[in-house]
């Protein structure tokens, strides 16, 4: 066997050390009276930044360091479909949860959610259920024509990195967003618990576009790696409408819609025939506009 290399360990090691940091200071900061949308964003955009630092000194591809002046593009996306739908969400989760959970409490008598488990257990069932239900609506948005008009959106980069992972229709994002973390409100899935979940699903989206060839094969059968997700962004008629899992890569073992590979990366990127047109207005209108 290969001795591992200090790359080797360092790529092994990025994931989990900074999803820790970033969630411990998160939490750290709403246990000082941080608004929980502030306790996010500031551990989250030091995640991003790493991610970046990491792109820069060891890029997968060093060709895709260099803009195709689309960078704007992703940049309105990130903040329109990233952060203002995010604290959108926020107070109708809220509502939400306070109107329907506490009818659901009242009828079933106590609350369905553990919340006496420590944080990180309670975080496993709301990754469970969170993916199946992602699964599902992303697996949709592939098959059916309506929501692959918005979700076409996302797949249109050629050359994926940290910034394209936010390349989502405000649709787009809003049917997975809330099809995921409404039904988990309701559940009774606390503010804690949401926003370490939030933290993680932030960071996690960030790593498996980036431009970084880090394989973490010992964590393929758990985890989704960048190698299995660059595998959902590839243009080749053998990968399409495969890997739909964004978290739990047995999904898709489980549905039968997984294509890995064994140790390769994908060649091409994108969507063949580019229907996608470039600008960002342009992106925000194709859906709706008649072809
Ligand atoms: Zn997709």
């Amino acid at each position: 066997m290969k001795t591992p290399t200090a790359i080797d360990l360092f790529s092994m090691l990025v994931f989990p050390v900074v999803l820790a940091a970033s969630i411990a200071a998160t939490l750290a900061l709403m246990d000082r009276g941080v608004e929980p949308a502030l306790a996010f964003t500031g551990p989250v955009v030091g995640a991003y930044l790493f991610v970046m630092l990491c792109e820069r000194f060891l890029p997968f591809h060093r060709s895709w360091q260099r803009s195709r002046g689309d960078v704007s593009v992703d940049l309105g996306h990130l903040l329109v479909s990233g952060g203002l739908t995010l604290e959108l969400l926020r107070p109708l989760m809220l509502a939400l949860a306070v109107a329907i959970g506490g009818w659901i409490s009242w009828v079933v008598g106590a609350g369905i959610w553990p919340h006496s488990w420590p944080l990180v257990a309670q975080l496993v069932p709301a990754l469970i259920i969170g993916e199946f239900l992602m699964y599902w609506v992303h697996r949709l948005a592939h098959e059916w024509d309506f929501l692959w008009r918005f979700h076409a959106v996302h797949h249109s980069s050629e050359s994926i990195d940290w910034l394209a992972g936010s390349r989502l229709h405000l649709v787009d994002v809003l049917a997975t967003r809330s099809g995921v973390l409404v039904p988990l409100f309701l559940l009774g899935f606390e503010q804690r618990a949401l926003e370490a979940y939030l933290v993680f699903v932030s960071f996690h989206a960030v790593f498996i576009h980036a431009n970084l060839r880090f394989s973490l094969r010992a964590l393929e059968p758990f985890l989704v790696t960048p190698r299995f997700h660059h595998w959902h962004h590839s243009s080749a008629p053998e990968a399409r409408d495969c890997n739909f899992a964004v978290h739990l890569p047995w999904l898709d073992r489980l549905f039968g819609s997984r294509h890995l590979p064994r140790e390769a990366w994908p060649v091409g990127y994108g969507i063949a025939g580019r229907p996608v047109p470039p600008g960002w207005l342009d992106q925000t209108l194709y859906p709706f506009v008649e072809r």
